[in-house]
């Protein structure tokens, strides 16, 4: 009967509830195991100059690979240590090796390149000591203030004293990056009161250019005040020959995504160095535009 189905419904919804909560537990202490056992990784993922060709920074982005489940996305644990108080390990580390292994990439030479590392909410908490951390990695890897950039979120850009702890770190020399641009909700008053360096156009939004004229109008009109400002846009996930031509003559000139590269270990970067850096402009903007 009609109300056996409705039982037999919640019934299965509160078992669906449990499941996913068991779920969450499990990767929680997998989680746990796994930073204690070391077996975060970072790989990092080139950012590049249209106009030059060059590789002008790479995103660090943490990779956990797991024996039995393979490659676990951060977009499935980044929120579960989040929740459960992991992410300032995570992050920490995720700092640590990047201003490390950018130092590794000044001493082969690349001395114009920079990195970003991505930062959540929770680790800009007043009691977090975020610009001594931030500021003690980069001093211990040895490079400049000027080659670390910070990626957060519009959705942190409510928490005032977030934007105070950025704005100390930016009077070192280290850059801002507006993660996710153009998702949800967006304001332009970080950009008009001039307090970032980059803005970071999510990929739905550059998956959805190519059909709607009004969001091309508005990327034209956003790429020409951020460059009176001085603010530099980058397209995240960028796939195609098709959507990077489009974005160049949209103005935007730093492209992020699997059309040039997926994010790499670092012995794979430095490979894309020497082939992007090293070499002439001119051959390699050939190159990648006969693919
Ligand atoms: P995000 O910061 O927006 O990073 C960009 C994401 O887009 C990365 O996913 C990258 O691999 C992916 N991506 C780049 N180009 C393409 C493309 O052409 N096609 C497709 N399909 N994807 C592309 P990833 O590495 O899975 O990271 C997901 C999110 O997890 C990141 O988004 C960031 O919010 C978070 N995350 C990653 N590493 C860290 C970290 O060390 N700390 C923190 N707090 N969050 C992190
Ligand atoms: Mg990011
Ligand atoms: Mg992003
Ligand atoms: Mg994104």
């Amino acid at each position: 009967s009609a109300k056996r189905n409705n039982r037999g419904n919640v019934a299965l919804h509160n078992q669906d509830i449990q499941n996913a909560h068991l779920n969450k537990i499990a990767l929680r202490d997998k989680l746990r195991a796994a930073i204690k056992q070391k077996l975060l990784n970072v790989y990092y993922q080139p950012i590049i100059e249209q106009n030059s060709g060059r590789i002008v920074k790479f995103e660090a982005l943490v990779r956990w690979f797991d024996d039995q489940q393979g490659m676990i996305s951060p977009g499935a644990f980044i929120p579960i240590a989040e929740e459960f108080g992991f992410i300032h390990q995570i992050g920490q580390f995720v700092l640590e090796r990047a201003c490390l292994d950018l130092r590794h990439m000044h001493d082969l030479g690349f001395t114009d390149v920079s990195v970003s590392v991505n930062r959540s909410v929770n680790e800009f908490k007043v009691s977090n000591n975020q610009f001594d951390l931030i500021s003690k990695a980069v001093e211990q890897a040895g490079v400049p203030y000027e080659s670390l950039t910070v990626e957060v979120t519009e959705s942190m850009a409510t928490n005032r004293y977030t934007w105070e702890l950025l704005k100390d770190l930016r009077d070192k020399g280290v850059e801002i990056a507006l993660d996710d641009f153009c998702t949800g909700y967006s304001s332009l008053s970080h950009i008009i009161d001039n307090q970032v360096d980059y803005l970071k156009i999510d990929k739905s939004f550059v998956d959805s250019l190519m059909q709607d004229k009004n969001k091309q109008i508005m990327i034209s009109c956003l790429v020409s005040m951020a460059q009176q400002l001085g603010i530099k846009v980058i397209a995240e996930g960028v796939e195609s020959q098709v959507q990077l031509q489009m974005l160049a003559e949209l103005g935007c000139d730093h492209i992020q995504g699997y059309y040039y590269s997926p994010a790499r270990p670092l012995n794979a970067c430095i490979k894309l160095l020497e082939e992007f850096n090293a070499r002439g402009e001119s051959t390699i903007l050939a190159e990648i535009k006969q693919r």
